[in-house]
């Protein structure tokens, strides 16, 4: 998983201070900014001058996290974050595997000469890093930043703050602990707790914070967006632009809707459709082998994981439906084959 060699590589680049630029995708998860912000503090102690950047902002249950304000976001400072890159004589990808999950910085990094680390536990990474960490084994790209730092430095005495970081990506990449675990992620999740980590204050300040407004909006999606279609065992909610404004739909707000549709026995893939924008933007979950993944991939512009993913469509929010419904039963064939 962490190949000798490429720790040995990376060692060798960190051995003396740098200008890092560390990056992560555009809506940022508790992933993207829990490995992304764990990944700096622990290069700061080696003595680097980190810029973590993302292309949008990120969630507000997340703005208590250590140095959080100090992120550069490309939406709201893109000439700082294109000269950060331009600067960064090292660079790290952190939980997206494509170019084009980074909008226009992707080209900036393309074009930069100063190597790269990808470290992601997506599905299909694309190969324009000099040192890959990718496997899908992980729960999150937060573990694989923390299974670095314990190769990296040999000993697991890692600070509250990392902690916390690598918490928060461990603790949302799984749904908190439903999915995506292992036994090795459940020690790691011990080894924190016995360094100091306060595992219930993380869960309240990232869960259990949210505004009023969500509730509502919940209520309305569930009440009214809700379609399912049982023999298909597919639910959609959709979001109209109307619905943005109504409920004055902001980051982050429209997160974990997607799970409620998941609770059901009818059913085995969820998908949340959004207007936002520029794009209609697409959520897919899914129960067991059915892959969300391909449905993303080859229809959407997206990806990610087997059982979570997503894309987008520069259509209409009806013809996004209607292209849904069309391709979706011929996902449903080999699923079929393979459980009769
Ligand atoms: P979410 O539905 O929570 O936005 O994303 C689920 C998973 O799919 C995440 O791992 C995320 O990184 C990935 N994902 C979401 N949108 C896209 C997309 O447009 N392209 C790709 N390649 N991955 C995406
Ligand atoms: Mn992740």
């Amino acid at each position: 998983m962490l190949a000798d060699q490429d720790i040995a590589a990376l060692k060798a680049l960190i051995s003396f201070p740098k200008e890092v630029v560390i990056l992560s995708h555009r809506n940022p998860d508790g992933d993207a900014i829990g490995s992304s912000l764990a990944l700096s503090l622990y290069l700061q102690t080696l003595g680097h001058r980190t810029t973590v950047i993302f292309p949008s902002e990120y969630p507000e249950v997340f703005e208590w996290m250590p140095q959080s304000k100090d992120i550069l976001i490309y939406d709201l400072q893109p000439q700082q974050a294109e000269t950060a890159v331009e600067r960064a004589e090292l660079i790290f990808c952190l939980d997206f595997n494509g170019l084009d999950r980074i909008d226009k910085l992707g080209l900036k990094v393309d074009a930069s000469r100063s190597p790269k680390v990808m470290i992601d536990h997506h599905l299909d990474p694309e190969p324009f890093a000099d040192i890959l960490f990718s496997t899908t084994q992980v729960s999150s790209t937060a573990e694989l930043v923390y299974r670095l730092i314990l190769r990296i430095q040999g000993h697991k005495s890692i600070s509250t703050e990392i902690a916390e970081c690598v918490y928060v990506g461990i603790m949302t990449d799984t749904g908190s602990f439903h999915h995506a675990t292992s036994g090795d992620l459940y020690r790691i999740v011990a080894d924190l707790k016995d360094g100091g980590l306060d595992d219930t204050r993380v869960q309240e300040l990232v869960n259990n914070s949210l505004p009023d407004k969500y509730l509502r909006l919940l209520g309305h999606c569930l009440n009214n967006r809700m379609e399912l279609i049982p023999e298909w065992g597919l639910g959609i909610i959709y979001l109209s632009r109307e619905d943005y404004r109504n409920f004055d739909i902001r980051r982050g707000d429209t997160e974990g809707i997607i799970n409620y549709l998941m609770m059901l026995k009818s059913v085995r893939v969820g998908v949340m459709v959004m207007n936002q924008p520029s794009i209609v933007k697409l959520s897919m979950r899914s129960k067991g082998t059915f892959s969300v993944q391909a449905i993303c991939r080859e229809h959407f512009g997206g990806g990610g994981h087997r059982n979570a993913s997503g894309g987008y469509s520069k259509s209409s929010m009806e013809d996004t439906l209607k292209k849904l419904k069309e391709v979706f039963p011929s996902y449903l064939v080999p699923e079929k084959i393979e459980n009769s």
